[in-house]
């Protein structure tokens, strides 16, 4: 099924528009909790044939896509070669692009980041990702928004894909949590996956998993503990030695010491390819310090 047909079949009231479609926004709160009588949803694809959703009233995309039970990757078309591929579900299957294939010389753009971390442009678009110049080269824009998503608290800058250092952090700026307007949702859901860098969490979210990142090589601050509260379980996802370092500072800190839980990657090179796993596999995985 292609992802536009995922997206019309649950949807009401569905019209042509133009090249595209309109539908009433299935958000409840939309319209101020009097759902939306004149259609205001616009859905239309791109030359992938992923779509692009806009709902005229403002609601969110990530709000209109759980009211639909469909999570953000499912937006995307899952195609073999190159862009986003999923495993599962039968079929043939060709090996995704390796990262391997990306040199450190190749200019920072959104796209190539896009291609690097194997996942959509719009969707890290929607992530407030952006291409921007860094010291006269290409490089992504990576905002951290406080708790309402509103207010960008700091700024980091992807300056290289491969090379060191990959991520700059905008001069003055404090280190947060990456992924604070998320924490509501895990709140929600009882826990949420502890990871090192911005990319990994993308990827977490991207298959609608609670993740917040921990950001730069000096990794957990434990004046960040009060961001975690109310999340009954937090799952740290170790990915190399460095995160052992992290690891320790973590188990470190008093406030979430009980609530801490490590999951190790046997099997899996990283989340990205962890999460193409079927969930309830994945859940087996996790692991009790
Ligand atoms: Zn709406």
């Amino acid at each position: 099924m292609s992802a536009l047909d995922r997206v019309l079949e649950r949807l009401d009231n569905v019209r042509a528009q133009g090249d595209g479609h309109k539908a009433s926004c299935p958000v409840l709160a939309h319209g101020q909790g009097n759902g939306d009588r004149n259609p205001s949803l616009s859905i239309g694809t791109d030359a992938e044939g992923n779509v692009l959703l806009k709902c005229f009233a403002g609601c969110e995309n990530e709000a209109v896509v759980e009211a639909l039970g469909l999570k953000m990757v499912d937006l995307f078309e899952h195609r073999n070669g190159s862009g986003y591929v999923r495993e599962g579900g039968g079929g043939s299957h060709t090996p995704p692009k390796s990262r391997s294939t990306h040199q450190p010389s190749d200019p920072t753009t959104l796209e190539n980041y896009a291609a690097y971390v194997r996942l959509p442009v719009e969707f890290l678009k929607d992530l407030g990702l952006a291409q921007i110049h860094y010291g006269g080269e290409p490089a992504v824009r990576m905002p951290y928004p406080d708790g309402s998503g509103e207010e960008v608290l700091l700024t980091r800058f992807r300056v290289s894909l491969t090379g060191k250092p990959k991520v700059k952090t905008k001069r003055g700026d404090k280190h947060r949590l990456y992924g604070l307007w998320k924490l509501e949702e895990a709140r929600a859901a009882g826990y949420a996956f502890l990871i090192e860098g911005e990319s990994d969490c993308q990827t977490l979210w991207f298959h609608g998993e609670p993740g917040v990142g921990i950001p730069g090589a000096n990794g957990w601050k434990q004046e960040w503990a009060s961001d975690l509260e109310g999340i009954s379980r937090l799952y740290f996802v170790v990915e190399d030695e460095a995160g052992e370092a992290c690891w320790e500072k973590l188990a470190a800190t008093p406030e979430i010491r009980e609530r801490l839980h490590r999951v190790e990657l046997d099997g899996a090179k990283d989340v990205s390819e962890l999460h193409k796993q079927d969930p309830e596999g994945f859940s087996g995985r996790l692991a009790n310090a």
